[in-house]
């Protein structure tokens, strides 16, 4: 008898971020530091890029950085998740190869890969990576302006997908995606015009 997941095919590899995403950072570090030090942030506020420690007492990222670590557990390891992210996910890695292609620092990584665990997520590889063009993808879902951008110009061949929030904007050459279900519709889509797409590698069975 045939073991279906050493046979079953994969269409296209998805590449998808984690913060802003898939978890969600600002909605975490916002209610985290309301209660520590009784503010009234709302999650909202946070309508830019870069400069987010303006919105807080700290006067440098880098100190706002300092107080995310929160000594052995960083605020990455609490962050709420996106509604239908992680069902999505999982409908998609049944007939793709869910990517995490995510940025972090050193010290977030564990508390990253227990965020991942905790929450089910079911991704065949995981990357941790600056440049996030090195990560070859069919499709990526993405919210930084900045890997939007390399990833237009490094990835042509590749549909570069931005998650609409209010901290980013267009991006010439990516597709603006509102919400999981709109990006499940659009992979769909992608499969259908790719027939006879295959990744899995041989060898990679079920143990
Ligand atoms: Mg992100």
């Amino acid at each position: 008898m045939a073991n279906e997941l050493t046979h079953s095919p994969e269409f296209l590899r998805l590449g998808i971020d984690m913060d802003g995403v898939l978890a969600d950072f600002n909605a975490g570090w916002i209610d985290r530091y309301n209660q520590g030090f009784d503010k009234q942030l709302r999650h909202t506020d946070v309508v830019q890029w870069d400069g987010l420690h303006e919105l807080t007492h700290f006067t440098t990222m880098e100190a706002f950085w300092e107080w995310f670590q929160q000594g052995g557990r960083s605020i990455f390891r609490d962050l709420p998740v996106y509604p239908d992210s992680i069902e999505t996910i999982e409908r998609l890695a049944r007939d793709h190869r869910v990517v995490i292609v995510s940025s972090k620092f050193d010290w977030a990584i564990p508390d990253t890969l227990e965020w991942l665990a905790e929450h089910r997520v079911t991704a065949r590889e995981i990357h941790f990576v600056h440049d996030k063009t090195a990560v070859a993808c069919d499709v990526y879902l993405e919210d930084a302006p900045y890997h939007l951008q390399s990833l237009v110009e490094k990835r042509p061949d590749a549909t570069v997908c931005r998650m609409v929030r209010p901290w980013n904007v267009p991006v010439p050459g990516t597709v603006d995606v509102e919400s999981w279900g709109q990006f499940a519709d659009l992979v769909d889509s992608l499969a259908e015009h790719a027939p006879g797409r295959r990744v899995r590698p041989t060898g990679d069975c079920a143990r």
